[in-house]
């Protein structure tokens, strides 16, 4: 196999990204929609992790409407990208971020009345007349208006006509609860009524993430945010509904040194694997600082929860965790990685695997928020490499055959 060019720009080990794959899943969740349903792609977290420019780009070639991201750099870098779709920018800003937002045409959500004032302040300020949605707070506790100040809010806004008041919205605390879920679908519907009772015209409402799409499908409304699904993954818990996605993921790393260890050698930091016996190892190039082998635990929420915690730690402990983080495959076959793994080099035993050298492919599994922005993101479809994000995030055209 001929690796020279994918080395030079990506390096040792890369993300394959399959865009194809990408388009597969927007049109496969477009076909859950009703036809004037718009789709608002999130490309948050550096698109979960996908890239965010070639992610966005691939979108909105597919059908994609709007894209949305969390924080005003991650839009910036859309726009310098020369991305002109509408972006609405999903978390509250503060007063310095508002100008460079409003210039750069990123839409604004409102949380509070002082930022819908701010807004106008800003916008004034910059001549820019901005687009605007505001947030409604249903249930999550995390950002939003009290359902209260919508009305006097929104025609603050109107007024004003400082501001283009395109959008309204709310965030699902977990579409999987039902109870929780139609009691936030409920409030969000009684905002919107007395929105509708004093004529005041909003034309994007929006409420359903992945998880609320296939869970309340007619909450369509104007709009859905969907991130997850457009990745190849479905929500925990949530219906299929006869969807088929794609995974777009592959994380690849090439062997770059083999050795062999005699018995009762102890391997790596600390030494804490020892060698049974006579062992063959294999060096990867990926650690815990590319997100290699690192798992969120958050804090258990209840004893069952606990104890569930508990059997997990036990089994991964005695090797037998459902966690497939630490077995990699190297020539179609599987192998441990032993030892501590390192900020940036792991050890893998190839014992059974002879034939195993430098240079030999390993395919391993990343969680896809974990992995570092410093691995390449190798972009390919229909067998062809087009485009590499290398490691110091420049993209650079390609076209090489894919592996
Ligand atoms: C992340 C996010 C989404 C997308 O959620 P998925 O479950 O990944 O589809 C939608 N809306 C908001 C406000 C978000 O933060």
């Amino acid at each position: 196999m001929d690796y020279e060019k994918l080395t030079q720009l990506a390096g040792p080990r890369w993300i394959t990204v399959d865009a194809g794959a990408l388009e597969h899943n927007l049109k496969a969740v477009q076909g859950l929609l009703q036809p004037a349903t718009k789709l608002l792609a999130v490309v948050k977290a550096d698109a979960y992790g996908f890239g965010a420019i070639e992610a966005a780009r691939v979108f909105l070639k597919s059908g994609a409407d709007y894209l949305g991201v969390t924080t005003l750099a991650e839009g910036l870098e859309l726009r310098r990208a020369g991305i002109t779709a509408p972006i609405l920018l999903m978390s509250p800003l503060l007063p310095e971020e508002l100008p460079p937002a409003l210039s750069n045409d990123l839409t604004l959500t409102i949380s509070s009345r002082a930022a819908a004032q701010a807004a106008v302040a800003a916008a004034v300020a910059t001549g820019c007349r901005g687009r605007v949605h505001l947030k409604v707070e249903t249930g999550l506790q995390r950002t939003g208006l009290p359902p209260q100040e919508l009305v006097p809010v929104a025609e603050e806004i109107l007024t004003g006509n400082q501001l283009h008041l395109e959008g309204i919205y709310s965030h699902l605390a977990e579409a999987a609860r039902p109870q929780a879920a139609i009691k936030q679908l409920n409030c969000f519907q009684a905002v919107l009524s007395e929105l509708e009772a004093r004529a005041i015209n909003i034309p994007l409402r929006h409420i359903c993430n992945s998880s609320g799409l296939l869970t309340h499908p007619d909450w369509q409304l104007d709009m859905v945010r969907i991130g997850t699904l457009l990745y190849g993954q479905f929500p925990y818990q949530a219906p299929r509904r006869g969807l088929e996605l794609v995974d777009a993921w592959n994380f690849k790393a090439r062997v770059v040194f083999v050795h062999e260890v005699e018995r009762g050698t102890p391997v790596g930091y600390g030494g804490d694997y020892i060698a049974k016996k006579p062992t063959r190892l294999a060096v990867i190039p990926v650690g815990y600082a590319d997100g290699f082998a690192l798992t969120a635990v958050s804090r258990p929420k209840n004893l069952n929860d606990l104890a569930r915690h508990l059997v997990k730690t036990v089994l991964a402990y005695l090797g037998r965790g459902r966690d497939e983080g630490t077995i990699v495959t190297i020539n179609g076959e599987k192998a441990p990685v032993v030892g501590r793994v390192g900020m940036q080099l792991s050890l893998v035993d190839v014992s059974h695997l002879p034939d195993v050298k430098a240079g030999h492919e390993v395919t391993l599994s990343l969680r896809r928020p974990t992995a570092s922005a410093r691995l390449a993101r190798v972009y390919c479809r229909d067998g062809l490499i087009y485009l590499i994000r290398t490691p110091s995030g420049e993209l650079v055209s390609a076209s090489l055959p894919a592996y």
